[in-house]
């Protein structure tokens, strides 16, 4: 796909610029350019195309207040990184495995597919004109964050005819900021986050608007994140909010919720898979229950807990809040599995470990 560029002349200065790069945090501040795709349907709304692929100035985009995904949230969203290697060169991480990604989602949306080559090729293109805000510091990345929202002005209730995919970038640090300690994490007893036959499976806006009550409820007990579990399958554990969970055993099996259709298949959590079976351990991916997290905390079994997602990489869980109950440690140390999984993954980003995979896709 061609893209047309219109270069902002109304850039960010230098010093705001790197005043941004001295402490990006996470999501708070954006590039100067943004790209776009449009898409219309034809008269019957079942097929379409794709056009005006375009480079813009970044700045507030311009909807009909009828446009349906402000009534109807039809909308779906990716995450990932851009990396900045010791040469200058600029790499991403898997992202076909983002764009086949994007188009499950917009399937179970109702939102147009798009060619995997034309989802890399907005990212490259962005990229290259907003070359100076990736950051060099460890560790930091420029975060990618493509989106689909249906545009057409129309209240009656089906699959938008019109549809804008677009691109923004966030130069991130370190996601929970500070040094890595363990998290703690709030058990939601009364909100679910999906269910069967939902978008638990698709990354859409409306699985967070679901889960921001939640969210809200673990930050008043002191935790980052909120778990969830699937009341209706013995409290099955699923997931955070934005990432998934992986047990590390005593005898250095990892164990990770199977796919069920409402946990999101992390492109993180495949890449913590791979990464464990290269080094021959185990890993099981099945059911796990509340009950057995706190039955192998207690017993010994379980030794080390993480969560795993592009924005925070891997992160330990130190302590799960279950209403009052407390289910491991909150002064705990990060597990030695977790540590050197994580390290091993964010070697190969920043293109110090050999990607035996070839999971990275040079951008710039
Ligand atoms: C994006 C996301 C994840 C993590 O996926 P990655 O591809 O590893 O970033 C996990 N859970 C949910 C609900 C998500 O939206």
């Amino acid at each position: 796909m061609e893209f047309t560029e219109n270069l902002s002349e109304n850039r960010k200065s230098a010093e705001e610029r790197a005043s941004v790069l001295a402490n990006p945090g996470f999501g708070d501040f954006f590039t100067d350019h943004t790209a776009v795709i449009d898409w219309t349907a034809d008269a019957q709304g079942h097929n379409g195309q794709w056009h005006d692929a375009r480079i813009e100035p970044y700045g507030p985009i311009s909807m009909d207040p009828a446009a349906s995904v402000l009534h109807y949230g039809q909308e779906i969203f990716e995450g990932l990184k851009a990396y900045r290697h010791e040469d200058g060169s600029v790499w991403t991480f898997r992202p076909h495995a983002n764009a086949a990604r994007l188009n499950k989602s917009a399937a179970r949306l109702a939102l147009p597919q798009l060619d995997e080559e034309a989802f890399v090729e907005s990212l490259r293109k962005l990229v290259a004109a907003d070359i100076d805000w990736v950051p060099t510091g460890d560790g930091e990345a420029l975060y990618l964050r493509p989106f689909m929202i249906a545009t057409e002005a129309f209240l009656g209730v089906r699959a938008a005819r019109e549809v804008s995919y677009r691109v923004i970038a966030s130069p991130a640090g370190n996601y929970f900021g500070g040094e890595l300690k363990p998290v703690a994490i709030w058990v939601s007893q009364q909100y679910a986050r999906a269910g069967r036959g939902g978008t638990g499976s698709a990354k859409c806006g409306g699985n967070y608007a679901a889960s921001l009550v939640a969210q809200l409820e673990a930050e008043e007990h002191g935790c980052k994140q909120v778990l969830f579990l699937d009341p209706f399958n013995d409290n099955a554990v699923e997931e955070l909010g934005g990432m998934n969970v992986f047990f590390v055993t005593k005898d250095n099996k990892l164990v990770t919720p199977a796919l069920t259709g409402t946990i999101l298949e992390g492109v993180t959590r495949s890449s913590v898979i791979q990464l464990a079976k290269d080094r021959g351990l185990e890993v099981e991916e099945r059911k796990i229950t509340l009950d057995e997290w706190r039955d192998g905390v207690a017993s010994g079994d379980i030794a080390e807990v993480f969560a795993c997602g592009t924005a925070a990489v891997i992160t330990p869980i130190g302590v799960l809040k279950n209403g009052e109950e407390l289910i491991g440690d909150e002064n705990a140390k990060a597990g030695e599995v977790t540590m050197s999984i994580r390290e091993e993954l964010l070697g190969i980003q920043r293109g110090t470990v050999e990607d035996r995979h070839g999971w990275l896709e040079r951008l710039v």
